[in-house]
Order: structure tokens, then sequence, then C-alpha cells
């Protein structure tokens, strides 16, 4: 006999598949919204159907957007001398709090990690070595989280870029930034203290 309806636990397994949410979280969220007002559900739904549809990612630097370029990659105003490699797109909004940080970025897609099996050829780490090597580029920042895999996938860009332009100055967050700790959670302050300490790689 089964004790949940179907349209409940089919709920209950399609937020089991988002990120650092377990069996119970799912469960609990779902008879949440056994709760909610129709009009609310569907509108929720209607965010979670547009997502995809109303967004666009940027064929320069891969961060998601309403257009392509995104809003950074066509702004006049942004230094395209200098960029900032991140893991994710959200990392962007991160440094854009900081306030201190005027120059483009590149989104890799998530971080080098064999047990996951991802590699350097699911990252977009070639868009950015051709990227590099078609653009006047100074200064390239490497910000991908302070961890074990953030840590390998900086090495394995510094490496590539190295052996086809050895003069290229890459620099790596410095100061402020605890070990372990994601980049999209961290407060401006300290932040923004990363980005101005950071050191060459
Ligand atoms: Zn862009």
């Amino acid at each position: 006999m089964k004790i949940l309806p179907a349209a409940v636990e089919k709920l209950i397994e399609a937020f089991e598949k988002l990120p650092g949410i377990g069996p119970k979280t799912a469960s609990r969220l779902a008879f949440y919204l056994l709760h909610v007002p129709q009009h609310e559900l569907d509108a929720f739904a209607q965010s979670v159907h547009n997502i995809r549809l109303s967004t666009v990612i940027c064929s320069r630097c891969c961060n998601v957007g309403e257009t392509d370029p995104c809003v950074i990659c066509s702004s006049p105003e942004r230094d395209t001398k200098v960029i900032c490699v991140v893991e994710q797109a959200l990392d962007i909004v991160a440094f854009e709090k900081t306030g201190k940080y005027n120059g483009l970025y590149h989104v890799l897609g998530g971080s080098i990690n064999p047990l996951a099996n991802i590699g350097p050829d699911e990252l977009t780490i070639d868009k950015l070595i051709s990227r590099v090597k078609s653009n006047t580029i100074d200064e390239l920042i490497l910000a991908t989280n302070p961890d074990m895999e953030g840590e390998a996938t900086a090495m394995y860009i510094r490496r590539e870029l190295k052996t086809q332009n050895s003069k290229l100055k890459i620099t790596r967050l410095a100061h402020g930034l605890p070990v372990g700790a994601d980049i999209e959670y961290a407060d401006e302050v300290t932040l923004g203290k990363a980005l101005e300490g950071r050191d060459d790689f």
C-alpha cells in the first residue's frame, strides 16, 4: 500500500535532486507546498519553467544573462584587459558586490574533480585559452574556490596558459578567504580583501 499520493512522491523526488537537499528536507518542502495557495504554486512553477527559456549563456564569458554578449561583456566601462576566472556564474554576483573589480569574467562551469568525473574538457578551459590568445590580456585572476578542486583547477589553467605565453600575468586570490570556503557565500569585505591582496600565481 502506498501511503503518499503519487504527485507528492514525484515532487519529493524532484526536490531530492537539488544540491544540498536530502530526503527529509525534500519531504518537508513538498508538504509545505501542499498548504500554499494555487496561484502562488502556479507562479512558482512558471518561474521554474522560464529559468532556461528566458536566459542565455554569454558566448564570450559563459555568464548567464538575458542577452548575448552579457551585460558585463557588452559594457563599454569595463576593463577588457583583465579577466577574473570563476567556477560559476553566481560567483560573479559576489565580486560585483565588492565594488572593487571592473574587469571581465570567465565562468568555468565548475572545477576539476576526478571523483565526480569532471575533467578539464567538461569545463570551459579551452574557451578561456583561446580567449586569452585572441585578445590583449594584461592580467588573469584565478578566482576558483580555495578548496582542493579549486586549487587543482587553478594550477591546471596556469600550466596550460604559461606554456603558451610565459609572460602573461596570472594572479590568485589571497588572504581573507578561509580554506574550504565557497566564494558564493563570502561576505563583501572578505572577498574585497582577497581581491586586493591577490598574488602572482
Ligand atoms: Zn559575458
